[in-house]
């Protein structure tokens, strides 16, 4: 098939390609490179089924044309991490809506099936264990720029729900629950490179707020064929389906299991959210996904545990210092 990823040299993008690439499909990348990296497209560059295009979603015209001709279209592409969401909060809103409107409104003009990314941010505060795709939102202010990301989400799942109802789009949208893995980079914001890259160079885990808040991490790897499957399988198309583990940890547990996974001599010290991220900033306390429907449609169970996710992590940022030691 011909198909077209957008965001494809950020992290879950880039492992995208290489899947799609090994099964034998024509693929075309789009990247601003705002936050993904060439780099991350190493292992494909110079594959002759694999074009990158260096360009904005919200560039229509370009969007348009990379889409025409293409069976499917992945859109990973958009503004994330919290300290992104925070530093360029006007910039991420328009990419997240204006920019996704331009691929929804081509993939249904080009009639490609679409997967588009959305998120777990999308339930805001609702603490259930366990949540369902149909569960309320609890979302905190609107000028609390924290929320503006799933703001932004949430007018794009809506947006895709009109187009699948009025317009015929098939596509399926994806609420990734906390997905991780090699190449993720904690630049942005995320936790468990940015607490792997501090354990390995001896400097203090800085956790945020209490460190009682729990996250589920999934591996990236266990993460990209529920994606393929689930753009092929027309009993998604028009849901939004979780994809996360069932693994709950809390955050302090979590600089603890790394620091010990690196065998370092760092300490955990608590920062509050309001040092962290300035204010407009507020965490929800809990977040573990029902991935139900993820396995009943494309039998989703993730198989790699926080250990594994973890060991991929130090592995993967052990391998980048060497790789600038040497060079
Ligand atoms: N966090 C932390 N220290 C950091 C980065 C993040 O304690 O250096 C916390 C953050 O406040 C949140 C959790 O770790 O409670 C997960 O943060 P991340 O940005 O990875 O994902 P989120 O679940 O917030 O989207």
């Amino acid at each position: 098939m011909k198909i077209f990823v957008t965001g494809a040299a950020g992290f879950i993008g880039s492992h995208l390609v290489e899947d799609l690439l090994s099964d034998g499909h024509h693929v075309t990348g789009l990247d601003d490179l705002s936050t993904g990296r060439l780099s991350n497209l190493r292992v494909v560059a110079g594959h002759p089924g694999f074009r990158l295009v260096q360009g904005s979603i919200l560039d229509e015209a370009l969007v348009s044309e990379l889409t025409a001709g293409c069976q499917q279209v992945y859109h990973l592409a958009a503004a994330v991490g919290s300290f992104v969401i925070r530093d360029r909060t006007l910039e991420s809103l328009r990419t997240n809506i204006h920019g996704t409107e331009n691929v929804v409104d081509a993939a249904a003009r080009c009639g490609a099936v679409l997967l588009a990314a959305s998120t777990s941010e999308i339930y805001g505060k609702n603490m259930k264990p366990g949540l369902c795709e149909d569960d309320d939102r609890i979302i905190g202010s609107p000028l609390k720029s924290r929320w503006s990301y799933a703001e932004a989400k949430a007018i794009d799942e809506s947006l895709i729900d009109a187009y699948s109802r009025e317009r015929g789009l098939k596509a399926v949208i994806i609420r990734f629950f906390n997905t991780v893995g090699p190449r993720q980079t904690g630049r942005y914001g995320m936790v468990i490179p940015r607490f792997t890259r501090q354990a390995l160079a001896g400097e203090s885990l800085t956790v945020y707020g209490t460190g009682d808040q729990i996250r589920c991490f999934c591996h990236v790897y266990d993460v990209i064929p529920a994606l393929t499957k689930l753009i092929a399988a027309p009993a998604a198309y028009g849901l939004a389906v979780n994809l996360g583990s069932n693994e709950p940890i809390s955050i302090n547990d979590l600089a603890e299991r790394i620091i010990a996974a690196t065998d370092s001599a760092s300490v955990v010290t608590h920062t509050p959210y309001l040092d962290a991220y300035g204010s407009g900033y507020e965490d929800m306390q809990r977040r573990i996904p029902d991935c139900t429907l993820a396995r009943t449609l494309c039998g989703f169970t993730p198989r790699r545990t926080l250990d594994d996710i973890v060991a991929a992590v130090v592995n993967d940022q052990e391998a980048s210092r060497s790789a600038v030691v040497a060079s």
